[in-house]
């Protein structure tokens, strides 16, 4: 069978672009790809970022993109990473300033328009004419917007299946009128959207794409219905094929306590007493005095959606019950001064960490007993994935992917790889909760071929709707 082309476009990607879980996963999905032998090549927003000299980085001619009236110079740098070719796609709109989500909307909004929209150029420059074209989430959706209107028209995109993934529903990108008239695209009358959102980046993107999926089944299903559907559950049901959910797997190879180099001492479910010196370690580098209790801790951005008002308000219970939590995030600086509050008033018992610190939350994985994810809403999450695969066990809120990624022992007491508290003061049946977490399948490789099925579907559509 002929090799699958497929060009990815996202605002991050790590290990070049990291802020949440979409980079971890538009990291980690094309390796699972090229496995199945799909040629996946991925582009991101050139915001002028230091690329380590080890990529050993290439400039390439980018061509030019008719925006706002002019032909605007497209940008490319080029790289080989995991396996695959990177491109660095850039121009004048989007602003060499380092910052992948900007603070300014209107920015953010011709920023990401002008990148969806230069990265096709890119891709016609590169005579990369791909199968599918994978957007994630709202960001690049314009790309979509341009297949399913003035691309049906143009030989090299004709082809081309439009694929969107959501990772977050909440991030819609409306407003975005002008840069889409700087694009040259064309207005949006679809009457399946609502009127506000039909110059919103994710709602074209919804309605342009041949195939939309979101990061997990339940939140998948919660998304049709008002309550989660931000707006958009009218759209998302009317929408054939139904929008389907594949759940994010985590990368082994990324995330493994038997190879971490940032955690004090590495393990496995063999050596899970090593663990030990991974908590202890974590107390000291905290500050935090030894103690008997539980470590609980929470990695997330410090945004509404991640529930920290839940913690807060538990705060005491934990603590009366011996407990010790740590919180590592960034975001919100309300949510953030509420958080140093807490922790000022009991420094021996709650530690606050505000900023982006990767080796931090590994060695919070590695260490914390608990990770709490009290998230309001998930569609995936990957932080009980990581503590999972790390021996921390995940006490989660039953929404979306958190439902679908964590057995509750107290359910199901054989299988269960979630927290129930009690647990904790029975070191035996605490251990085997710890390896069959530990355990828990969630490679790539499932996904990956949920994909290549979600791809051939996409094929299928665009092929069916072109011969018409
Ligand atoms: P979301 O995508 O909504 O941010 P996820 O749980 O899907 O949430 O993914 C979060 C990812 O970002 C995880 O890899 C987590 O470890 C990481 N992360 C979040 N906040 C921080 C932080 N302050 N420092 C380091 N890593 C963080």
């Amino acid at each position: 069978m002929r090799r699958l082309k497929i060009l990815m476009l996202a605002a991050e990607a790590a290990p070049l672009v990291k802020v949440g879980g979409l980079g971890d996963v538009a990291g980690a999905l094309p390796v699972a790809l090229r496995k199945l032998g799909m040629d996946v090549r991925v582009m991101l927003p050139d915001n002028g970022m230091r690329v380590p000299a080890a990529y050993k980085v290439r400039r390439l001619a980018g061509g030019t993109l008719a925006w706002g009236g002019r032909a605007e110079r497209v940008t490319v740098r080029a790289m080989k990473l995991n396996g695959g070719l990177y491109y660095l796609v850039g121009g004048r709109p989007i602003p060499h300033d380092g910052k992948v989500y900007g603070a300014d909307m209107a920015g953010d909004l011709r920023k990401f328009v002008f990148f969806a929209l230069a990265a096709l150029r890119a891709a016609e420059r590169l005579q990369f004419q791909p199968d599918v074209l994978h957007v994630h989430d709202a960001h690049p959706s314009a790309a979509l917007y341009f297949l399913g209107t003035a691309g049906r028209q143009q030989r090299f995109w004709k082809f081309t299946a439009g694929v969107l993934t959501i990772h977050n529903l909440a991030y819609q990108f409306n407003g975005a009128a002008a840069a889409l008239e700087a694009g040259g695209l064309a207005q949006c009358d679809d009457t399946r959207i609502p009127v506000y959102a039909r110059t919103g980046l994710l709602a074209l993107g919804i309605a342009a794409a041949d195939c939309v999926n979101t990061v997990s089944p339940t939140y998948a299903r919660e998304i049709r219905r008002k309550e989660q559907g931000a707006g958009l559950q009218n759209l998302l049901r009317a929408r054939r094929p139904e929008v389907c959910g594949i759940l994010n797997g985590l990368d082994g190879g990324v995330w493994n306590p038997a190879t971490d180099q940032a955690i004090a001492a590495k393990f496995d479910v063999r050596r899970l007493a090593r663990r030990r010196v991974n908590r202890d370690a974590l107390r000291a580098e905290l500050q935090l005095p030894a103690a008997g209790g539980p470590l609980f801790a929470l990695v997330a951005r410090l945004d509404w959606q991640k529930g920290l008002d839940l913690v807060l308000a538990v705060a005491p219970g934990l603590r009366a019950l011996g407990a010790q939590l740590v919180v590592l995030g960034s975001g919100s600086p309300q949510i953030a001064k509420q958080l140093r509050q807490l922790a000022r008033a009991h420094p021996r018992s709650v530690v606050v960490r505000v900023g982006f610190d990767e080796a931090l939350a590994r060695r919070i994985y590695a260490g914390a007993d608990v990770v709490l994810v009290p998230s309001r809403y998930e569609p995936c999450g990957l932080t009980q994935l990581i503590g999972m695969r790390y021996g921390a066990i995940p006490l989660v809120r039953a929404t979306g992917g958190l439902a679908d990624t964590v057995v509750n022992v107290a359910v199901d007491p054989v299988r269960g790889t979630g927290f129930m508290f009690n647990y904790f003061s029975e070191p035996r049946a605490w251990r085997a909760l710890q390896v069959r977490a530990m355990q828990a399948d969630f490679s790539w490789e499932l996904p990956g071929r949920a994909y290549a099925d979600l791809y051939a579907q996409a094929v299928r559509t665009r092929r069916t709707g072109a011969a018409r």
